[in-house]
């Protein structure tokens, strides 16, 4: 059982998150033809490259720093809709009081809900309205509730990323409400949210990351 993860596997949750963006932008960007304007898989290559570079070699040994950079290179993106919130849930991370490495479960917890607490101040949406707050709201809260039920940080992550690909797949029953999908209306029906694909890959990926750097980390 793993306890507290250091800056160094949160670099290794990160990587993880961006490899599994970059295995699948083309099909980001296919679900957003269908959904969108089909530039949703290069926006995410971007997103992916800058969180890399922000946690990659020569980067700050402080993971506040590092959220903090991470979020506002993310903001720089100039990709529409998903970079900005995205962006904005890296940097709303760093402003949480428990944003201070060694993290344990229920200090996660925290950073990620500091993270969620400031996209809901950019977007109205909630979950049902077929946007990328379908997979994060419920990673959050599944994340909160494993670590209040004394789970590991491995463990808590893996109950997020169950929760985010669950509110990912129920999209496709959803009619979007807000983005360039709301357009479209009952058309996005049978449909998966592109940004909640994106954001179920990125707990996904958070999850892996920091699995394979089980046993590396007694140097960090
Ligand atoms: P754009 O729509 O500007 O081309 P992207 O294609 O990169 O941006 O991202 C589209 C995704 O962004 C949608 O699938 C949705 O999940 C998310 N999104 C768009 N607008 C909103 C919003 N107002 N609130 C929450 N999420 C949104
Ligand atoms: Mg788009």
């Amino acid at each position: 059982m793993r306890d507290r993860i250091t800056r160094n596997d949160f670099g290794r949750m990160i990587a993880g998150g961006a490899a599994l963006i970059r295995a699948q932008h083309a099909m980001l960007s296919q679900l957003d033809c269908a959904a969108g304007d089909g530039d949703h898989g290069a926006t995410m290559l971007r997103v992916a490259e800058r969180l890399e570079t922000c946690f990659g070699a020569g980067s700050p040994q402080d993971l506040r720093t590092c959220l903090s950079e991470a979020g506002w290179s993310v903001l720089g993106v100039d990709g529409g809709a998903s970079s900005s919130l995205i962006g904005t849930f890296f940097s709303g991370m760093a402003d949480a009081p428990a944003c201070c490495a060694p993290v344990g479960a229920s200090d996660l917890a925290a950073i990620f809900e500091a993270g969620l607490a400031a996209v809901r101040k950019q977007t109205k949406a909630q979950p049902g309205d077929k946007t990328l707050m379908d997979a994060l709201v419920p990673a959050v809260t599944a994340l909160r509730t494993a670590a209040d039920g004394g789970k590991s940080v491995t463990e808590v992550l893996h109950d997020a990323a169950s929760a985010a690909h669950a509110g990912a797949e129920a999209t496709r029953n959803l009619t979007a409400r807000y983005g360039r999908a709301k357009f479209l209306g009952e058309k996005t029906l049978g449909h998966k949210d592109p940004g909640a694909t994106s954001m179920s890959l990125l707990f996904e990926g958070f999850h892996h990351g920091l699995e394979e750097s089980k046993g590396e980390s007694g140097n960090d």
